[in-house]
């Protein structure tokens, strides 16, 4: 007999590398098909933001809609650039920003977070979101080419020093932040 069709999932984002970190996570009771809208972050939190895209997704597609909000939040900023990491400078200064604003800061102060919010909506009007959140370190200077975005600078704590950035894709996805609230989110849908 062969195994049940999964279920299918909408997933409202654009960014290529979101699709299979995600997709990997639902797999292999739900498919998972990505749908580019552009969806104006206007929320306070990262979970309002997932929310919005969710919504937005269901709205134009009448299916079962998930997406995330996600960021970086420094201690030593105060938590910035937080849910405005995508455009609190331009993406070649992402990096170079961040080192900046840190110049002088010792190792043990570096501390931030990856956060990402994951929602669903669904036709009938139900939604959920949850949070899922990695603890590490900004290094003293990029390194690695895996990722993306912050990725070559942040060391995760539970991690082997390595940044993820020098991270092979199913390193990186064991302890990430997406697959933490995806798995939370699995554990709803
Ligand atoms: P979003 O598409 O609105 O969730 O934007 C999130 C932004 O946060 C990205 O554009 C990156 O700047 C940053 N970010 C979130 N997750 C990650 C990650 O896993 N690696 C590197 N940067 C990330």
């Amino acid at each position: 007999m062969s195994p049940p069709a999964p279920h299918r999932l909408v997933l409202g984002t654009g960014n290529v590398h979101k699709v299979p970190e995600i997709a990997a996570v639902l797999a292999p009771d739900w498919e998972v098909v990505s749908h580019d809208l552009d969806v104006e972050e206007t929320g306070a939190t990262f979970e309002v933001n997932a929310l919005l895209k969710a919504r937005a997704v269901r709205d134009a597609t009448g299916e079962v809609a998930v997406a995330d909000d996600s960021g970086i939040e420094i201690d030593a900023l105060d938590g910035r650039p937080g849910i405005h990491s995508a455009r609190w400078t331009d993406e070649q200064d992402w990096i170079p920003r961040v080192l900046r604003e840190l110049d002088g800061v010792p190792a043990a102060r570096r501390t931030c977070r990856y956060v990402c919010a994951a929602a669903v909506a669904r036709p009938d009007g139900t939604e959920a979101v949850v949070r899922g959140e990695v603890e590490g370190r900004i290094a003293s200077e990029p390194r690695g080419t895996g990722g993306f975005g912050y990725d070559p600078i942040i060391e995760p704590l539970e991690g082997d020093g390595r940044t993820f950035g020098e991270m092979t894709v199913a390193e990186k996805q064991a302890l990430s932040h997406r697959t933490r609230a995806f798995r939370a989110l699995r554990a709803l849908l």
